[in-house]
C-alpha cells in the first residue's frame, strides 16, 4: 500500500516559492491569507494543465463545445440552482481561542484543533460561501451580484442557446474553465483550498435512459486522464460516494482523489445530476430548456454527468506526484519527472559561458527553438549548478552550446531523467527534438 509522505508537503511549498512557481499573494504586504499568485513557472504549469484538459475534453472530441461565461451572475441564477439556500458549510466558533473551523472537517468534532480544547464548540451554523457584492455605481441602488461559486451554472444557463447554436444533440457536452471563488472557512493546505481558484467543469447532455451508462464511461475517461498524464495508478483512486454524501438530486457521485501529504483527498467530483439543473432554471426563468428528438418524436430534459475538477489544485498534485530527490554520487540531485506536456519549460539553452563568442550562435539555437516549445535561456553560473536548476523544474532537454559548436555547428542535448547526453548538429536538432517532444 502507498503512504502519504508529510514531508513532502513544506518540500512542495518551499521549490514553489524559491523557483517561481507559486507566490503568497500581496507578500510585500505581509501577505493576503489563502490567496495565491502564480509565477512565471507556474503560469506556464497551470496553463498546460488546463491545456491538456482542453484538448483531451474538447479537441479530441466531436460531441463536446467550449464555452466562457460571466463570473459575475444575478442572484436568480443561484436561487435557481440551490446555491443561495444550500450552497453552505457548518461553521463553529471555539469559545476558548475564538478559531472558527468546518465542522465536517474535523478528525474529532468535539475538539478544537487550534487549541486542543474538548467541548469549547458552538451550535453548529450554516455558513453560506458565496461571495456578494454590488453592481453599479451608487450602493443603495446597486443591483447585488454573485461571483460564481463553480463554473457550472455558466452552462446550464446557456443549454438552449449552445443547443440552438452549435448543431449538436444529446448526448454532448458543454466545457469550460475558469475562476470561481467560495468564502472557504478553513482554506489551507497551499493552493489545495483557496477563496479564489479556477475549476475545469464539462456538463455532459444525455437521454434519461442513457445517464448510468455515460456516468461510468466519464468515470473511467477522467481516471484515464489522470494516469495517462503521469500520475501513479497506486496514488489515485476513484471514491464511490455513500448514500449519506449524495445531494438529493444525484443517483450517484464519485471522488477522483489523490493521496497527498495529508491523505486522500480530493481533486475531482464525477456526478450524475439527473435533470435537476436544467429543470431548476427552466421553472425558474420560464424558458423550455429541453430536446426534441425529431426522429422519436419525443421532448425530454436531458439528464447530465458532470465531471467537475480543480485546475490549481490539480496542479499542485502534478508537482507532487513528479517531485523526486536521486543519488547521485555523494550528491542528492532533485528533479521534477514531469510529463512533456506538463514541464513549463520545455527547452533550456545553455551557452558554456557568457563570452562573447558563444552568445550569437546561443542567441541562434534559442531563436530556432522559440517559436515551438517554450524555452529558457539561462548563461549565468555554472553549467552543473544550471543544469540542477532546470532539473529542479522539470525541464525535459537542456541544450549546451560550447566552444566546439562554433566549429562543428553541433550541440549537447542532455536529457532529464536519465541525465544522458547526445551531440547533435544544429540542422538536425528541430527533428530530434520534435522526435522526443512531440
Ligand atoms: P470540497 O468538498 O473539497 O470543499 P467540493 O466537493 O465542494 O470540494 P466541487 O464543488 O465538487 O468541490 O468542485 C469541483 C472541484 O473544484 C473540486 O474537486 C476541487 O478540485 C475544486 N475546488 C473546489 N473548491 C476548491 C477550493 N476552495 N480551492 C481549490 N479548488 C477547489
Amino acid at each position: 500500500m502507498p503512504e502519504a509522505d508529510p514531508q513532502l508537503f513544506d518540500k512542495i511549498v518551499n521549490l514553489s516559492k524559491r523557483r517561481g512557481f507559486v507566490f503568497q499573494s500581496a507578500e510585500i504586504y505581509g501577505g493576503f491569507r489563502s490567496t495565491y499568485d502564480y509565477g512565471p513557472l507556474g503560469v506556464l504549469l497551470l496553463r498546460n494543465v488546463k491545456d491538456a484538459w482542453w484538448r483531451n475534453m474538447v479537441q479530441m472530441r466531436h460531441d463536446v463545445v467550449g464555452l466562457d461565461a460571466s463570473i459575475l451572475s444575478p442572484p436568480q441564477v443561484w436561487e435557481a440552482s440551490g446555491h443561495l439556500s444550500n450552497f453552505s458549510d457548518p461553521l463553529v466558533d471555539c469559545t476558548n481561542c475564538n478559531a472558527r473551523h468546518r465542522l465536517d472537517k474535523l478528525d474529532d468534532p468535539n475538539v478544537c484543533p487550534t487549541c486542543d480544547t474538548t467541548g469549547s464548540f458552538t451550535e453548529a451554523r450554516e455558513f453560506n460561501l458565496m461571495f456578494k457584492t454590488n453592481a453599479g455605481p451608487v450602493t443603495e441602488t446597486a443591483a447585488e451580484v454573485y461571483l460564481r461559486p463553480e463554473t457550472a451554472q455558466g452552462m446550464f444557463i446557456n443549454f438552449a442557446n449552445v443547443l440552438n447554436t452549435s448543431r449538436k444533440k444529446p448526448p454532448f457536452g458543454i466545457a469550460q474553465i475558469g475562476k470561481s471563488f467560495r468564502n472557504e472557512i478553513t482554506p489551507g493546505n497551499f493552493v489545495f483550498r483557496t477563496r479564489e481558484f479556477e475549476q475545469m467543469e464539462m456538463e455532459f447532455f444525455v437521454p434519461p435512459e442513457e445517464a448510468s451508462q455515460w456516468y461510468d464511461y466519464w468515470c473511467q475517461e477522467r481516471m484515464n486522464w489522470y494516469l495517462d498524464l503521469g500520475m501513479s495508478p497506486e496514488m489515485i483512486r476513484l471514491r464511490p460516494h455513500d448514500d449519506d454524501e449524495l445531494s438529493h438530486y444525484s443517483s450517484a457521485t464519485s471522488d477522483v482523489e489523490y493521496l497527498f501529504p495529508w491523505g486522500w483527498d480530493e481533486l475531482e467530483g464525477i456526478a450524475n445530476r439527473g435533470d435537476f439543473d436544467l429543470t431548476q432554471h427552466a421553472n425558474a426563468s420560464g424558458e423550455k430548456l429541453d430536446y426534441f428528438d425529431q426522429t422519436s418524436g419525443e421532448r425530454y430534459t436531458p439528464h447530465v454527468i458532470e465531471p467537475a475538477a480543480g485546475a490549481t489544485r490539480t496542479a499542485m498534485a502534478f508537482l507532487m506526484a513528479a517531485y523526486d530527490e536521486e543519488t547521485v554520487g555523494d550528491d542528492t540531485r532533485t528533479v521534477l519527472r514531469l510529463d512533456h506536456r506538463l514541464a513549463p519549460y520545455k527547452v533550456a539553452v545553455l551557452p558554456l559561458s557568457k563570452k562573447e563568442t558563444l552568445t550569437p550562435t546561443a542567441h541562434e539555437v534559442f531563436d530556432s527553438i522559440k517559436g515551438r516549445w517554450i524555452a529558457d535561456y539561462d548563461e549565468t553560473q555554472s553549467i552543473g549548478k544550471r543544469y540542477a536548476r532546470q532539473d529542479e523544474i522539470g525541464t525535459p532537454y537542456c541544450i549546451t552550446v560550447d566552444f566546439e559548436t562554433i566549429d562543428d555547428r553541433a550541440v549537447t542535448v542532455r536529457e532529464r531523467d536519465s541525465r544522458e547526453q547526445d551531440r547533435v548538429s544544429l540542422d538536425q536538432l528541430e527533428g530530434y527534438l520534435a522526435e522526443r517532444l512531440g
